[in-house]
């Protein structure tokens, strides 16, 4: 048992790491849904923002930057990309480790909600 995303940063679960530093780790994602598809985690294990406290604040600011390198080291910061939190199991959150989805590397990356298309 245990958390899948504590297991990938300990290293006991391979993955294909895109960028870390020492509060952060992110990912290539195992099935990806645009040509860029990264995920970022904070090495602090937190459930989802349901549980962020004012402590947590900096967390938060690690994360997005991370999310920032990211999408610097893989170059959709050129064309735009789309930042995700899937929180809760009506967004469709799996893994209850807190992690951002950067997906990128389309021209075009549809609309915001796939049961709201524009
Ligand atoms: P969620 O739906 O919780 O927001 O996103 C979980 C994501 O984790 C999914 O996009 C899924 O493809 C990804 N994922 C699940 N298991 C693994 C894994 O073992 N390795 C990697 N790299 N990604 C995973
Ligand atoms: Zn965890």
């Amino acid at each position: 048992m245990g958390c899948l995303f504590c297991n990938i940063l300990s290293g006991a679960t391979p993955s294909e790491k895109v960028y870390e530093d020492d509060k952060v780790f992110a990912f290539k994602d195992i099935n990806p849904q645009a040509p860029v598809h990264v995920l970022v985690v904070h090495r602090v294990h937190t459930k989802n923002l349901d549980e962020l406290t004012a402590d947590n604040s900096a967390m938060m600011g690690e994360i997005f930057l991370g999310v920032k390198d990211v999408a610097r080291i893989t170059g959709v910061d050129k064309k735009g990309y789309r930042v995700i939190i899937n929180n809760g199991a009506a967004a469709g959150q799996v893994i209850w480790h807190l992690h951002v989805h950067i997906l990128g590397g389309e021209e075009d990356l549809g609309p915001m909600l796939s049961i709201r298309p524009n």
